[in-house]
């Protein structure tokens, strides 16, 4: 019989020919081509996925709670999963200062002069009350439609929890969750089948249009947090999985790649959950929690955002002449942990955020702009270690409720 060629085989196989394709248009100056060519289809992949995560978040979310059966169950995971993200993301802030306080020290992190002129207009006022209010809808298609991932939780959670408390009355509504969530499940797959295209379209615009400034002069900035994003991918993710999901770490790895590859071209963990839903399930996580955790997860667990935000605070500290103390990286800790659970799961969101941890420090929120130009590179491994996280949870949080994985 002939050996099928796997999804995961095709997003690996369209990944490195992305970058070969990316290198070849950089040498022979076709960025543009790239850009106006390749990217379109890329956006157009990425754009159907927007268009399925809102659905997805909703239904898997109410249909999780549902067939957890009670609230107390629900509770449970939600708790065991919001502890887990909690000390993950603080490991990796940990993990994201003492590796830029390393490069710092040892003197690679050269100041740069902020462009002439260069200004920054993303959000600056982030704060911890405002998101914490923020997390409450007034009105539910308004979170639909602008796919406030919070807001579509809270809407879930209680959605769900009207559905168990209504017993019998709410029957028909759990048929109806039940029915879409398994119609959007095969869109899902459908989409998920055109993963290799958009892998390839967008490695190869990134490589083409950015590859020049990776070699440039914030090469050391970005192998810092590479070094922090690699660290605590190594550290955390394979000794949890090992310790509490009894897993072999290489498996672990084995089995979320599709998701991590298809995390590091999209740049969006929230665009990223069909396929690490589909990841987790294969590597015999609990569909049930992971309907419930991953949705969570992809909107509040950020550690590879964390860790970013940690670094950049470290470089851009150092452009302004300033070396933080440790008071102050305790302070970088907690802002940036709260920053990471307010990042939306899309691309760019986490430099956004950045302006927050920046505020808090007393740093001028213009810095950003130095690293606005690499911020993609940035994100792409931010990204993966975000969802990877998730992945990692599911199934962790899927061994501590039935004392096993599926298989
Ligand atoms: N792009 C990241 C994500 O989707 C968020 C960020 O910008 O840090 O997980």
């Amino acid at each position: 019989m002939k050996k099928k060629f796997s999804l995961p085989a095709q997003i690996t196989v369209a990944l490195i020919a992305g970058i070969i394709v990316g290198l070849i248009c950089a040498g022979l100056g076709l960025a543009d081509f790239t850009a106006n060519y390749l990217k379109p289809f890329g956006t157009i992949f990425i754009n159907l996925l927007k268009f399925i995560v809102v659905p997805v978040v909703v239904l898997s979310m109410v249909s999780g709670i549902v067939s957890m059966g009670d609230m107390k169950k629900v509770g449970s995971v939600g708790w065991k999963s919001l502890a887990y993200f909690l000390c993950t993301t603080a490991i990796a802030c940990v993990i994201g200062l003492v590796i830029a306080n390393l490069f710092n020290g040892a003197g690679l992190f050269k100041a740069l002069p902020l462009a002439e002129g260069a200004e920054w207009t993303g959000a600056t006022d982030a704060k911890f009350m405002d998101t914490l209010v923020n997390i409450f809808p007034t009105n539910l298609w308004e979170s639909f439609r602008t796919a406030n991932m919070l807001q579509v939780i809270v809407i879930s959670l209680m959605i769900g929890g009207g559905i168990l408390a209504a017993g019998e009355k709410g029957e028909m509504c759990k048929k109806l969750v039940e029915s879409a969530y398994a119609v959007v499940e095969q869109v899902m797959a459908f989409i998920i089948t055109l993963s290799p295209i958009g892998v390839f379209t967008m490695i190869a615009w990134v490589v083409a249009t950015q590859g020049a400034q990776i070699i440039g002069s914030l090469a050391l900035v970005i192998l810092c947090a590479y070094v922090a994003y690699i660290l605590h991918t190594i550290l955390v993710y394979s000794l949890s999985v090992k310790v509490f999901a009894g897993m072999d770490p290489l498996d672990f790895f084995h089995g979320a790649a599709s998701a991590m590859i298809f995390a590091f071209t999209s740049a969006s963990s929230a665009a990223t959950l069909p396929v690490s839903t589909e990841c987790v399930r294969n590597m015999g996580g609990d569909d049930d929690i992971s309907s419930f955790v991953l949705p969570l997860g992809c909107t509040v667990n950020m550690d590879g955002t964390a860790i970013y935000q940690c670094v950049a605070t470290v470089f851009l500290a150092a452009c302004c002449g300033i070396n933080l103390t440790i008071g102050q990286m305790v302070t970088v800790v907690i802002t940036a942990t709260v920053a990471s659970i307010g990042t939306a799961g899309v691309s760019g969101a986490g430099m956004i955020m950045l302006a927050m941890v920046l505020t808090a420090m007393g740093i001028p929120v213009d810095m950003i702009m130095i690293i606005y130009g690499v911020d993609r590179i940035f994100d792409m491994g931010r990204t993966t270690l975000n969802i990877t996280g998730d992945m990692s949870c599911a199934l962790c949080v899927s061994v501590w409720e039935n004392g096993r994985l599926k298989w």
